[in-house]
């Protein structure tokens, strides 16, 4: 179904606003309107909180979160970008695996379990899509998400929910 990024990204930043601010933690979107995508609502949400609560979690007090949406000519474009501890590089290749944690986050007193980026991932070649992180140690985290346009009506991970959905429109 048609989903509508752009509000979906303002609801999401607004969620973790007052968490934000009282950390003095900037957040600011960046996004284009309309924005509209084909894609799995509940799942593009999950994708934005799990980038946006890694933003929030590892940007220390002070810092500042940055979301953008924009319509290229092929795709949707997405990042999330924060000036938090960043990742060592030695961490990079990693972060997409099941269960792994850097050593700051495995070393914090609140939980998490590494999945995360795991389920991030999962969720974006759902929607045939690319995910990548930039970061540096120190400066910051970007987290970069591009939904591919061609592949908008096709979804063979997550076939059997769409089709259920489809059908019964038909109806
Ligand atoms: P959770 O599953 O609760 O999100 P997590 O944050 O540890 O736990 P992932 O989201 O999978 O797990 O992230 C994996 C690791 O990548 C983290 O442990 C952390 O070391 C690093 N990481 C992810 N996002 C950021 C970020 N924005 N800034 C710095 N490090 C990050």
């Amino acid at each position: 179904s048609e989903v509508a990024l752009d509000s979906l990204i303002v609801e999401v930043a607004d969620q973790f606003r007052f968490l934000a601010e009282n950390k003095s933690v900037e957040i600011e979107t960046n996004v284009q309107r309309p924005l509209t995508f084909r894609g799995d609502e509940a799942r593009l949400r999950q994708l934005l909180v799990i980038l946006l609560d890694n933003a929030f979690k590892y940007t220390p007090f002070s810092g500042r979160i940055e979301i953008t949406g924009e319509s290229r000519s092929h795709s949707v474009y997405l990042s999330v970008a924060d000036t938090g501890c960043g990742i060592p590089k030695e961490d990079l290749p990693h972060v997409f695996e099941r269960f792994y944690r850097g050593d700051k986050a495995r070393s914090r007193a609140q939980g998490g379990t590494g999945l995360g980026l795991s389920i991030a991932k999962w969720i974006v070649e759902a929607h045939h899509g690319t995910i990548r992180i930039r970061s540096e140690v120190g400066l910051g985290t970007k987290a970069e998400v591009s939904l591919p346009r061609a592949h908008e009506r096709q979804y063979p991970a997550l076939a059997g929910r769409f089709a259920g959905r489809r059908n019964r429109r038909r109806r």
